[in-house]
């Protein structure tokens, strides 16, 4: 038995060690000492800035609609604080085209009477207003197939239309917001293996279909000279999501009528005292901007020189989106992300942290309609997923192609990190282990082969770079904050964002210091039409 319980030590010994020696690379003594400086500067409340940054980019200057004035006063804060920080090559790096700018300047929204009460309710983006207060009826005029727009013709001239559903109200008991569970994290970390996709197709003719109807209804409600065009939110509690109701484009996109989305508990009472055949006046007064002077836009860029003759034309790039939907102040999305990128470079600046690569960050505008600044940097920089080299038959890459190390992205609200994403690249997989080990105790565990979608790492994957967005705990993001007027400074999170801006810092770091660059996905063929899930 003695013999036995020995053997079987030196068994579990070996079982103990053996992974240890398998999960090199490691993160080094030296590296450890600089990720315990990058520790101190952002955890410590008198040398963090993080709640600050955020703060401006939302109280101050939010919220940040691609061309609007606020998004330009915002990158002008944000450049002067990266020059203040002494970052190198600090600019705004145009592109074009994006279209006309859009701002609202006031919003107003009553219900006068049966009986009085003033509506939460907020201007869709590239809209019209309705050149000064409007009093006016208030219509309910279903129109959910062609044969509608017989039964209301001749009846919306000057009214306030109301066309949608009342939007359904289900019960809900569960918490909104949430952080990953250890079953939910470890179910993350697997690969799930698909059977082949159907009905995919349909999906996409189906979403056609209704956006086209979607279309028809507007030109109608425009053509019959509505007042304004009042539409319920998808969410409750108070919360609206707006986005946009009209075009950036003025030549080619369709025209569009005053548009205001209000919340659905205000949507409800309206519609139900009108199907009690109760007349609702209404009080309309929107006033909203156009800019038609300058159609481009920019990316924000900032630098910290690589430290190391050989290494420094080499370039481990950190970003997100600074743009914003206009209702709220765009704090989650994606001041969170903007302000845990500038204050992981300020880290590095000020920490003084030895690295060997140059340190770039990208923050992007132009995100929500469609990644349009990163996609636009990376046709600038280092290629095209559209064209095709004729000698390769790959996608057509430009020589910064080979220089650039990694990307790493943030852009899902203020929930902590907790892994990252590899976007199908297995290779990065045992460095990236490495590199979590030193943030185990701050609660970022998890890797997961599988692919995020939605944001700007994207235009670096569709070019073969290897782009990362890391796995964030939701929170209230989905459920509340993203795209909507609740996306405001108070659903910030401070110690979420200090970690995130740890995180990332370190693993810039270490990227910039690694002997190699960060192991690449072989280059992807050129596709007729960008594809962006
Ligand atoms: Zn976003």
């Amino acid at each position: 038995m003695r013999k036995h319980a020995s053997v079987f030590a030196v068994l579990v010994l070996l079982l103990a060690v053996v992974p240890l020696r398998a999960q090199s690379p490691t993160v080094s003594q030296s590296e450890l000492s600089a990720i315990h400086q990058i520790r101190e500067e952002g955890f410590d409340p008198k040398t963090s800035k993080i709640m600050e940054i955020i703060s401006y980019l939302s109280d101050v200057y939010g919220p940040r609609l691609t061309n609007s004035p606020d998004i330009k006063e915002a990158a002008k804060w944000t450049t002067d604080k990266m020059n203040e920080w002494h970052l190198a090559n600090v600019h705004l790096e145009p592109w074009t085209p994006f279209g006309r700018g859009w701002s609202n300047e006031r919003t107003s929204v009553q219900v006068l009477s049966p009986r009085p009460f003033p509506l939460i309710a907020y201007a869709k983006a590239w809209t019209p207003g309705t050149d000064g207060p409007i009093t006016a009826e208030a219509v309910f005029a279903p129109i959910t197939k062609e044969e509608d727009f017989a039964k209301f013709k001749g009846q919306l001239k000057g009214k306030f239309a109301l066309t949608a559903a009342i939007p359904e109200s289900p019960e809900r008991f569960d918490a909104q917001a949430h952080r990953y569970t250890d079953a939910e994290l470890a179910d993350l970390a697997t690969q799930p293996v698909l059977a082949a996709q159907s009905g995919q197709e349909d999906r996409i003719a189906q979403f056609r279909a209704t956006r086209e109807f979607q279309l028809k209804v507007q030109k109608f409600l425009l053509d019959e000279g509505i007042a304004c065009w009042i539409e319920p939110s998808r969410s409750d509690d108070g919360t609206v999501f707006v986005q946009q109701g009209g075009g950036r484009d003025k030549e080619k996109d369709p025209p569009a009528p005053c548009r205001v989305a209000v919340a659905n508990e205000n949507y409800g009472r309206i519609v139900r005292t009108l199907e009690k055949k109760f007349p609702v006046t209404m009080l309309v007064d929107v006033q909203n901007k156009f800019y038609d002077d300058d159609l481009n836009s920019f990316n924000i860029i900032g630098e910290i020189p690589g430290s190391d003759k050989a290494k420094a034309d080499e370039v481990v790039m950190l970003g997100g989106h600074f743009d914003s939907w206009q209702a709220g102040t765009g704090a989650t999305d994606n001041g969170a992300g903007s302000a845990v990128m500038l204050e992981a470079i300020r880290i590095l600046k000020t920490t003084g942290v030895k690295m060997r690569r140059t340190v770039r960050i990208g923050l992007w505008t132009g995100e929500e309609e469609g990644l349009l600044g990163s996609r636009a940097y990376i046709k600038q920089h280092f290629g095209d997923p559209n064209t095709e080299d004729p000698a390769t038959h790959l996608i057509k890459v430009t020589p910064e192609h080979a220089k650039l190390d990694a990307y790493y992205n943030i852009d899902n609200g203020t929930g902590k990190i907790r892994g990252v994403y590899l976007q199908g690249n297995e290779m990065v997989a045992p460095i990236f282990n490495a590199w979590m080990v030193p943030f185990h105790d701050l609660g970022m565990t998890t890797l997961t082969i599988r692919n995020t979608g939605g944001t700007d790492h994207l235009s670096y994957d569709a070019v073969g770079l290897p782009g990362f967005q890391f796995i964030q705990d939701p929170m209230d993001y989905d459920t509340r904050t993203h795209h909507s007027n609740m996306d405001v400074y108070e659903r910030i999170q401070e110690p979420d964002m200090k970690q995130m801006a740890v995180i990332v810092a370190s693993f810039v770091y270490l990227t910039a210091n690694r002997d190699e660059m960060i192991p690449r996905k072989p280059l992807p063929k050129a596709v007729p039409v960008r594809q962006f899930p």
